[in-house]
């Protein structure tokens, strides 16, 4: 059973001078707002403790922040914190088994419950939001320098898709409120979130080009290497293109197949009404009701979770 026990977290954090925060590979604005706002809401309330932060390199979203260098023998006696992370596999930098206790922050269905305490909350928009909780609920004992602020911020801006998505709650909306009140300006970080390159830029126009839309409403798009290499991107820069296909009129739902350099595809699946994430969970993933990710390892595979989308928005569709 999950642990939803803001005290226990914070008299476990008091026991510790050594404390390690990691998050999800490949990281979103909300696993390194959360991350960092973590991380910055610790050494401000406790300046004596040794507080880093964990994990591979985090690319053009260092403007939010980087990581720490960690040496192995610093996890000896350390606890470890991993926010915005499902499932022990997503993990980065897999050190994380080496410190003495283990705490889950996280706001995904809790389908692998690992960790010795959790604080788990399905209805929080974003990660960010529960660490913004925990110091809402324990002001006796934690300061939140604006550093924080921004970060917990730029995380729920990040997961909310500018407070777009259903997981936008009245309670998300004071919580922004509290933390702009922190002083820094959020117009940059939004704006910093919302730019891309001009890369990023051609490669929207190929995707607006080419997504086909069924009749049900399911769209979809193939990125192979070819595609990538012709716009000179990675598979990680394409994670800002992902909510495209969302803004087109009569699309329900839809996936975003990219060709790994190993030859299978992570399926990036969305959807505005039906609960997608048992289709992930059947292809290899997993995720939120309405944004998930999957991997298939051929086209027959994508077919496949095309058909189960389309079966999705038939039903919703007839409701
Ligand atoms: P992405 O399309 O990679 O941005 O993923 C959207 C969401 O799906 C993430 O927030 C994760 O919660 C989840 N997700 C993506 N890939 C996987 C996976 N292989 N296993 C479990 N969950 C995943």
């Amino acid at each position: 059973m999950p642990v939803f026990s803001y005290k226990e977290i914070i008299e476990t954090i008091k026991k510790y001078d050594t404390i390690i925060v990691h998050r999800h590979m490949n990281p979103d604005p909300d696993a390194l707002g959360s991350q960092g706002g973590l991380v910055e809401l610790l050494k401000s309330s406790f300046p004596e403790k040794k507080i880093s932060k964990a994990g591979g390199p985090v690319g053009d979203l260092d403007f939010l922040t980087t990581m720490d260098e960690i040496k192995d023998e610093d996890y000896k006696q350390a606890l470890v914190i991993v926010t915005d992370t499902a499932n022990t596999p997503r993990i980065s930098d897999e050190r994380y088994q080496l410190g003495s206790k283990l705490i889950k922050i996280d706001h995904h269905p809790n389908d692998d419950n690992y960790g010795d305490i959790q604080l788990v909350n399905i209805h929080a928009s974003s990660c960010s939001e529960i660490i913004a909780d925990l110091y809402l609920e324990n002001q006796e004992d934690l300061i939140l320098s604006k550093e924080a602020a921004r970060l917990l911020y730029a995380g729920i801006v990040g997961d909310t898709g500018r407070f777009l998505y259903p997981s936008t709650t009245p309670h998300t909306m004071n919580i922004v409120a509290k933390l702009m009140e922190y002083g820094f300006i959020p117009s940059e970080i939004n704006n910093q979130l919302n730019s891309i390159s001009p890369k990023v830029a051609k490669l929207t126009g190929y995707i607006l080009q080419n997504l086909t839309i069924s009749k049900v409403g399911v769209a979809k798009v193939l990125l192979t290497q070819d595609i990538l290499r012709q716009f000179e991107l990675s598979d990680t820069e394409t994670a800002s293109i992902v909510a495209i296909p969302g803004t087109i009129e009569g699309v329900l739902t839809w996936g975003i197949f990219v060709e790994q350099p190993e030859g299978h595809y992570r399926c990036r699946l969305r959807s505005k009404g039906p609960i997608i994430n048992e289709v992930a969970k059947r292809h290899h993933g997993g995720g939120h009701p309405l944004a998930s990710g999957a991997n298939a390892k051929d086209i027959k595979d994508i077919d496949q979770i095309v058909k189960e989308l389309t079966e999705l928005a038939e039903e919703w569709s007839n409701k």
